[in-house]
């Protein structure tokens, strides 16, 4: 569906993303890493046999579409997110069949071979690993629900994350991203050592503070944007186009829903909880939207609710 709001907006993010209409399929054949480059993470090169989700084509061009997600959608790093984190067939099946919808995830594509030679596919293909979609996924999931936490100001569930550490010396979050069984303990401010003066002055004032808006709420927010102006300079850059014009572009379907979240963390689109089923969801027509769908608000209406 095609937004106004959106389509105003064109002149600062472009993204025009190509989606194969054969679609993708993992395969756990036994593949080579072609080239295992400086920047290949160690996770991808200590298991060079995937599984990986290999794009059919090879050379030339096949049938497919072009799609701008930016403008056709801004929820699609919640169908995303969504996606369930794991090596199991099923879990498998779900990723290919975002892949298919949407396309490659593109920020981590790799050339990769078949080992047997036997088979007469000797073709360099590209592919992502398992683990690329994985991370992407624990990532972009375990934000959403901090920034879903912030935006509600649910103060009661970030107490459970953000931790003061040494008298007020430190601010600490302890995570479980999605998929892990462990938490992570992240600093947002610390002292010593500090990361920049600006800094120090911010981890003094939410000490100083009695408030939960201060002593939660504003370091979660500040953890927010830094990991999301990271990922913005890691993920989207500026370009000058032939017709003269100049636009942020992201750097692959990941990059484009990096911009997404900072989109749902500046404000520009709301998040909603539905009712009737409890999910998280943006609305896509109208901003006064209750429900994730036609189903849920007729089930709403039906058991009494209001729509
Ligand atoms: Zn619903």
């Amino acid at each position: 569906m095609s937004d106004p709001k959106r389509s105003g907006s064109d002149s600062v993010v472009r993204f025009v993303w190509q989606v194969l209409d054969e679609g993708y399929r993992w395969s756990r054949d036994d593949w080579q890493l072609c080239l295992a480059s400086a920047d290949t993470p160690s996770a991808i090169r200590n298991a060079p046999q995937g599984p990986w989700l290999v794009d059919p084509l090879v050379e030339g061009s096949a049938p497919g579409r072009r799609t701008q997600p930016l403008r056709q959608r801004h929820d699609l790093h919640v169908e995303f997110a969504r996606l369930p984190i794991g090596d199991d067939d099923e879990s498998l099946a779900a990723m290919a069949a975002f892949a298919s919808r949407h396309g490659l995830l593109g920020h981590q594509v790799k050339s990769v071979r078949l080992v047997n030679l036997e088979i007469s596919d000797r073709a360099v293909h590209k592919a992502e690993h398992l683990w690329t979609w994985k991370s992407a996924i624990r990532l972009i999931g375990g934000l959403l629900k901090l920034i879903e936490a912030y935006k509600r100001s649910d103060t009661d569930l970030l107490r459970k994350h953000v931790r003061w550490h040494g008298g007020g010396l430190g601010v600490r979050l302890d995570y479980t991203w999605p998929g892990d069984i462990r938490e992570s303990q992240l600093w947002i401010a610390r002292d010593p050592p500090v990361a920049s003066e600006g800094e120090l002055d911010k981890l003094a004032e939410w000490r100083r503070s009695t408030s939960d808006r201060a002593r939660y709420l504003e370091p979660i927010q500040y953890y927010l944007y830094r990991r999301a102006n990271e990922l913005l300079r890691e993920h989207v850059a500026p370009r000058l186009f032939l017709d003269g014009s100049i636009a942020l572009v992201p750097d692959s379907l990941m990059g484009a829903m990096v911009v997404m979240l900072a989109e749902q963390l500046s404000g520009v689109w709301q998040m909603k909880l539905c009712p009737a089923c409890g999910k998280i969801f943006v609305p896509r027509s109208r901003r006064d939207q209750k429900t994730c769908s036609t189903a849920c608000r007729k089930r709403l209406s039906r058991e009494g609710g209001t729509s």
